[in-house]
Formats: structure tokens, sequence, C-alpha cells
């Protein structure tokens, strides 16, 4: 008798196919002011979006970056949003928070960097929200899709998004891994959405790599969308003009329909 029996929970594999659907995640890196909020707000939910995205709870590379103490904005923001008739979704960093964010999110998001955090994507599996749940900018396919696997044990909805890898080239911040989104689409029917703004950490990138990541089989896409780009709190570099966002979903929406 093996020591160590195979459980039997679903795998990646045997998710069911999703209806056919276009995820679109917009709104700022971080959640900075009620003024910052409204103008977004205005702008995206002219669109069909499926969600408007803000880190209120910030993690940054450097300690000098982590200035999300915001908790307050998180109340303001949803208000804002419901009058907007927008659903927010809401990185949880830390386990202890999740009771908290879960008063205000329409969905959770999972970051880069607590991919690999079980403890987490056990305790958020049990939500019957949607998660989305970034890939590590180390991992493998496997490690990504066995991390969705703790989320599929639950009763939540995952969708995983490719967000870009470490790598050597210096000409973007990490580097958007189509073969990633293409590969997936491949092995199972979670959607996988492409996150172009980390994937590039540049301005300029954004538009091209989220077209490449839609006509690669993406389900949608996350950008980053900024009033003031420049003037961003954090993440200034790959923040879209808040006044392009028409285009860019425009022309996203246009690659799917030829796909
Ligand atoms: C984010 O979406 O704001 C974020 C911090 O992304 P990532 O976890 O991919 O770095
Ligand atoms: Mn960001």
């Amino acid at each position: 008798m093996s020591l160590w029996p195979t459980p039997n929970y679903p795998r990646v594999e045997t998710y069911p196919k999703q209806k056919d659907s276009f995820i679109v995640l917009a709104g700022p890196c971080s959640i900075e002011s009620p003024e910052q909020v409204e103008e977004i707000a205005a702008e995206i939910s002219q669109y069909p979006i499926t969600f408007m995205r803000g880190g209120v709870y910030r993690a940054g590379t450097y300690p000098r970056e982590e200035f999300g103490l915001q908790r307050d904005l998180l109340f303001d923001w949803k208000e804002i949003a419901k009058k907007h008739k927008l659903d927010i979704v809401v990185e949880v960093l830390d386990i202890r928070l999740l009771d908290v964010i879960d008063r205000a999110a329409d969905a959770f998001q999972i970051g880069a960097r607590h991919m690999q955090d079980y403890a987490l994507l056990k305790e958020i599996s049990k939500t019957p929200k949607t998660v989305f749940l970034k890939r590590n900018m180390g991992a493998k396919l496997d490690e990504f899709l066995g991390a969705c696997e703790y989320l599929l044990q639950g009763s939540c909805k995952p969708v995983l998004i490719e967000r870009g890898s470490s790598s050597y080239h210096d000409h973007v911040r990490w580097e958007l891994s189509v073969s990633t989104i293409a590969a997936i689409k491949n092995k199972c029917h979670v959607p996988i959405i492409v996150d172009a703004s980390h994937g590039s950490g540049r301005r300029s990138l954004v538009l091209p790599l989220t077209l490449s990541g839609i006509a690669a089989g993406a389900d949608g896409f996350l950008v980053e969308t900024h009033p003031t780009p420049d003037l961003s709190l954090s993440d200034a570099n790959q923040a879209y003009p808040l006044e392009d966002f028409g285009h860019i979903f425009d022309k996203a929406l246009g690659i799917r329909n030829i796909r």
C-alpha cells in the first residue's frame, strides 16, 4: 500500500469548459484617492469590463515601495464603483486581510509573489467568488497549474493571469510569456487572461503585447490605466493613458472576434 495515496481531487485538466466570455480587468495600479477612482471609474464603465482593478494593500519589490495601508480607501472605492455599476477585484496579500477585503471585493486577486502561498490558496478557494491567480515571474507551467489545482479543490471560480517572467532582456521589466497562454489553452479549460502591463513594464508595449496575448488564445486582458500616467504612485512606466482605454479595448475585442 502506498504511504501517499493519490487523493481524489479535481485536476486542472478536467475543469469544465466555461461559457465563452471576454474578461477585462482595468484600473490603476494603486488606489490613490477617491478623486482618482471617480475619474477612472467614469471612463472605464462606458465599456463592458468585468472588474475594476486596483491595489489597496500593495506589495512592492522593495519595502520602500510598500504604501498599501489605504484600508479606508477600499470602502470608498467600493462605493464609487457601485455608483458606476462596476464590480471590483482586490488583491489579497495576506491571509489575515481576507475577511476585511471580502466585505468589499466582488473578486479576489492573488499576486505573482503569492502564487505559491498554499495556505492562502486553500483559504481563498472556499469563496464562491472569482479568484484571479497570477503566474509568479519564475514559475513554470506545471507550478502555475499546480497552484491552480489548490483553488480547484474549493468552490471558487479560478481565472489565470499571465504577467511575464524575469528575463535577461533589459528593454522590459518582465517579459510576457505568450507561449504560456497558448500552452494552457491546449491543456485545460481554466480561463487565462493576458497582463501586458506587468508583462512588459513599458507603456509603449502594453497595446501590442495585449493583442499578441489575445491572438494566442487569452480569454481577455488586464490593463493598468491612469488619467495622468507619469504621476501614478506605482508602476508609472507601464500606466496606460486613461484617454486611450477605449482604443485598447476595441483593438483587443477586434482580435478576439477574428481569432
Ligand atoms: C498588480 O496586479 O498590481 C500586481 C502587483 O501584479 P503582480 O502580482 O503581477 O506583480
Ligand atoms: Mn502594478
